[in-house]
């Protein structure tokens, strides 16, 4: 009768004893997630402060992607302001139109609206993946939305967008980073070069001058790409601002300088060459330099992974930089980026100024047709103006491949003959350096 009566309540109780087991185990796991959330979020706003050159005591600067909180304004910096830069026209041609037409280049695309919560609707012509997320190919490159940091500040605009100084989350450690953002109203077109760009990073290998890619994310329809953060902007606005820093007397460029820099480019392009790749849009603007002032190729956006591209659509055109075939035949090949890359060598050669000053953008193509080359820059050594011109080859095939390119330019800069190829002008010869035309930089 005992036993009878007793085995239910001891069942009971065991049954009790489990029950307040479960609720202990349940309240230690929840209050250690929210301790390590807690932690890791006290981890990520510490790391953005230092990411952003503060004492951990100042006030946080906001970031788009940070936990809500009351935005304060503040005039903390990040470590280097690139803000030189401005938004790209690319006169947009396409087969048959091209840059004969008498049409000023079209205006710039206005800057994106700030990010609204809701994902814009997706414009009919789109391909489907772009509705459901990154593509397959992408996937390594996937950085989950907590550990990207899209800083408020922007370091520049390009087609496609703005570029936000930002961060990356690995392990723990923030990395620098620029992060790439598609704006929101993008043109199919747009979301498709994007993802273009994206592609050609990923393919392309890690190569010391070219820009590397840290990541990938969408989130609420909005792309971002995350690159390795370079401190001291694109070269052409580095090269102008130089102009002024020679005018006071802080001279931050040398000869040789100016050489290396042609050389870095030459790699990164006879790598990206190599991996069959096509850039179709190098330019000074495109050349981004990092703490050393090593110079990287960026801007793949027009980039493709093919020997021969002939395009099709109705595109930008960056046509002061363009070759006599792309101009004619919207034919590219790496030896249309050779041509490209003489014309970039020129750049350099100004200190920054615009190609072909004097002429109008209609009438470039029928006067290089004519056979019409920029002639030699002052401060330019013959030796130097012979690689621009061997770039400058009506027929492809004699133009030099980037691997002869890289052999003449490392040649030159190791001559022990101390030649200088490219002079600083004094100041009070400043005037010899060709002219900035803004209205005609970028098309
Ligand atoms: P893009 O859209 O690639 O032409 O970039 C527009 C501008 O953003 C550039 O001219 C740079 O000033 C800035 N920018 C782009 N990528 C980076 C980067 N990786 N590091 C620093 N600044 C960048």
């Amino acid at each position: 009768m005992n036993a009878l009566t007793q085995t239910p309540i001891t069942r009971l109780s065991s049954l009790l004893i489990i029950i307040i087991c479960v609720v202990i185990a349940a309240v230690v796991i929840v209050v250690g997630v929210i301790g390590y959330t807690r932690r890791r979020r006290k981890r990520r706003r510490l790391n953005l402060l230092q990411l952003q050159g503060l004492n951990a005591d100042q006030e946080l600067v906001s970031y788009e992607n940070a936990e809500p909180r009351e935005e304060k304004p503040t005039s903390a910096p990040i470590p280097k302001e690139v803000s030189l830069v401005q938004e790209s026209v690319y006169e947009p041609v396409g087969p048959g139109s091209s840059a004969r037409r008498d049409a000023l280049p079209a205006p710039p695309p206005s800057p994106s609206p700030p990010p609204s919560p809701a994902p814009p609707p997706a414009p009919e012509s789109q391909p489907t993946y772009e509705d459901v997320g990154l593509p397959t190919w992408a996937n390594q490159w996937i950085v989950a939305w907590e550990d990207l940091m899209v800083g408020k500040k922007v370091l520049g605009k390009g087609h496609f967008g703005e570029v936000h100084y930002g961060g990356v989350m690995f392990e723990g450690d923030v990395c620098r980073a620029a992060i790439k953002k598609l704006k929101e109203n993008a043109l199919p077109a747009d979301r498709q070069n994007f993802f273009e760009e994206l592609k050609t990073m990923t393919l392309h290998g890690s190569h010391p001058n070219l820009v590397k890619i840290l990541g990938a994310c969408q989130h609420e329809g909005i792309l971002y790409v995350a690159m390795e953060y370079l401190s001291n902007g694109d070269l052409r606005c580095y090269l102008r601002k130089a102009r002024s820093m020679e005018d006071d007397g802080q001279a931050s460029l040398s000869p040789q300088k100016l050489l290396q820099f042609a050389l870095d480019v030459a790699k990164g392009m006879q790598h990206l060459a190599a991996s069959g790749v096509i850039h179709r849009d190098l330019a000074a603007r495109n050349i981004l330099l990092d703490d050393n002032l090593v110079a990287k190729v960026s801007d793949f956006g027009l980039s493709r992974g093919e020997d021969v591209y002939v395009q099709t659509s109705k595109t930008r055109v960056p046509t002061r930089w363009l070759s006599l075939e792309s101009l004619t035949r919207q034919t590219y090949t790496s030896k249309s980026d050779v041509w490209s890359f003489g014309i970039l060598l020129w750049e350099i050669a100004t200190l920054g100024g615009t190609p072909y000053p004097g002429i109008k953008t209609p009438f470039l193509t029928s006067r290089l047709e004519n056979g019409y080359r920029m002639p030699k820059p002052d401060n330019s050594d013959a030796k130097i103006y012979d690689v621009m011109v061997k770039c400058w080859q009506e027929d492809p095939d004699d133009r030099p491949s980037f691997k002869k390119l890289v052999s003449i330019l490392e040649t030159m800069a190791d001559s022990k003959e101390d030649q200088i190829y490219m002079r600083l002008l004094p100041s009070s010869k400043q005037y010899l350096y060709e002219n900035i035309h803004p209205e005609l930089d970028d098309n």
